[in-house]
C-alpha cells in the first residue's frame, strides 16, 4: 500500500455552507441541506463572481454580482443557470438548486 494514501489532504475544494443575505434582493439565504454547493440566490438567482477555477475555491479577486444570463435545461440534470459577471462579464454555468424559483424567470430569459 502507498504510504502516502494515508496521509492524503483533504480536497482543498471544500465548498463552505454558510447562510449569506443576497446582495441583490437582500434576502437571507440559508445553506441547502444535502450535499450540493449553494452559491446563488434561490430567489432572484443572482450570484457573486467568487470562485476563480472551481465551485467554493473564493479565488477571484473581482466579486462583482452575477445576474442569471440564461438558464438551460441539460436533460437529467435539471436547470442549469448561466451566470454573467456585472463587473467583469465572466461567464459561469451553475447547476440549478432544488428549490431555487425558476418558474419565474424561465419566460422571461429563454
Ligand atoms: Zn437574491
Ligand atoms: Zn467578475
Amino acid at each position: 500500500m502507498n504510504p502516502l494514501h494515508l496521509l492524503c489532504p483533504l480536497s482543498p475544494f471544500i465548498a463552505r455552507q454558510e447562510p449569506f443575505s443576497c446582495e441583490h434582493c437582500q434576502a437571507e439565504v440559508k445553506p441547502l441541506e444535502k450535499g450540493s454547493y449553494r452559491n446563488h440566490c434561490p430567489y432572484c438567482l443572482f450570484s457573486k463572481h467568487v470562485d476563480l477555477e472551481g465551485p467554493g475555491d473564493r479565488k477571484s479577486p473581482c466579486g462583482g454580482l452575477m445576474r442569471p444570463a440564461s438558464l438551460d435545461q441539460s436533460g437529467k440534470k435539471g436547470w442549469v443557470i448561466i451566470h454573467e459577471c456585472t463587473i467583469c462579464g465572466k461567464k459561469i454555468n451553475n447547476k440549478a438548486a432544488q428549490d431555487d424559483q425558476i418558474d419565474k424567470f424561465d419566460s422571461e430569459l429563454i
